[in-house]
């Protein structure tokens, strides 16, 4: 067995226990391979090994990968910071996107979704952790934005995304995540026109377990996976340079 196959078995190992370890049903939560920086080759091994879900961040790597695995029945998730000058690119190549934070861009997303496709798929990105991130909605604007996103027509709602800040110690990563779930159930309890709004995309190779204790149903692994991604900061100065400049 090569090794991306290899880690992807012992990620839904840790994911089966963890459903366990929370009294939730064995596989409760979804697992969305984050292939960031890494190669087509690496897709395509984690494909053959029967991964169907991916996650990209960054537009610019990611269109050509998705232009090059065309070939395969891949579910593409855009998990990456989300400005103006993306959104139609979004809206063309992906199913899904969860990083959502503003109307004005959902208003976009929504008029620039090709007539035909279905409906994309958004999550709301939450800011769970204060001063220390400036991404995502503020919890107490969630639910108003919520409202909005769910009444426009080539969007369906599905749920809320968050990142805690990386280094905490369990009960703190614990506190981020249920202040999460706490949003899906008052979406949930205020009855939006529309379901299912079910997912709560939260948990990473560092902290699945307590997302998972929390009540993840999509956990988004990337190093875990694949490794450790070489670079990271030059990759990401690079690639922002790139966005910039296109
Ligand atoms: C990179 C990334 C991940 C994967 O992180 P790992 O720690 O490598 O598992 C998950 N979610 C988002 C939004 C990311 O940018």
């Amino acid at each position: 067995m090569g090794a991306i196959a290899a880690a992807l078995q012992a990620c839904h190992k840790r994911i089966d226990s963890a459903c366990h370890a929370a009294g939730r049903s064995e596989n409760c939560a979804h697992l969305m391979a984050v292939s960031k920086t890494f190669p087509v080759a690496a897709i395509r091994e984690a494909y053959a090994a029967g991964q169907r879900v991916f996650g990209e961040s960054y537009l610019q790597e990611a269109l050509p990968k998705l232009e090059q695995l065309a070939d395969l029945d891949i579910e593409w998730h855009f998990i990456g910071p989300l400005q103006s000058n993306k959104t139609r690119q979004v809206a063309t190549h992906f199913d899904w996107v969860h990083s959502v934070a503003r109307e004005k861009i959902a208003q976009r997303l929504s008029e620039q979704r090709p007539a035909g496709m279905p409906p994309l798929q958004v999550c709301l990105q939450v800011n769970v952790s204060g001063e220390a991130s400036k991404s995502g909605v503020e919890p107490d604007a969630a639910l108003a934005l919520a409202r909005a996103i769910s009444a426009l027509p080539n969007l369906q709602l599905r749920g809320f995304m968050a990142i805690p800040e990386p280094g905490l110690p369990l009960p703190a990563q614990r506190g981020r995540f249920r202040q999460v779930a706490a949003l899906l159930d008052s979406v949930q309890a205020a009855g939006l026109p529309i379901d299912p709004v079910d997912t709560l995309s939260m948990g990473m190779s560092d902290d699945l377990e307590a997302a998972i204790l929390e009540g993840a149903t999509m956990v988004r692994v990337g190093t875990a996976i694949f490794g450790a991604r070489q670079n990271i900061v030059n990759n990401h100065i690079a690639i922002n340079q790139l966005e910039q400049a296109s």
